[in-house]
């Protein structure tokens, strides 16, 4: 969760709510993101949706099943469009 929490902090380093997403398969993070909105005018623009885009580039394909979403805070929307099978969410507070 490291990981997340650094993508988190990079948000609120950039004015953004502080969220942060990685997407793992087994040992290996395939997809991260942190929220982006206020920057990329796209109010789609969450960390996990971002984590969700960048792995299913990366894997050329939208399909993301056995594969584990960690969200440091909230949102979640796009999960079952995406196929994820399984999520993971862990709250942090005091972040920013
Ligand atoms: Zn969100």
């Amino acid at each position: 969760m490291q990981r997340a929490l650094g993508l988190a902090r990079r948000a609120a380093d950039e004015g953004e709510v502080p969220v942060g997403a990685l997407l793992v398969a087994g040992a290996d993070v395939i997809g991260e993101g942190w929220n982006r909105p206020i920057a990329t005018h796209d109010p789609t623009a969450h960390a996990e949706i971002i984590a969700l885009r960048d792995a299913a580039q990366r894997r050329r394909n939208y399909r993301l099943e056995g594969t584990t979403l960690y969200v440091t805070l909230g949102g979640f929307a796009g999960v079952v469009l995406a196929d994820v099978i399984q999520l993971t969410l862990s709250s942090t507070a005091g972040i920013a």
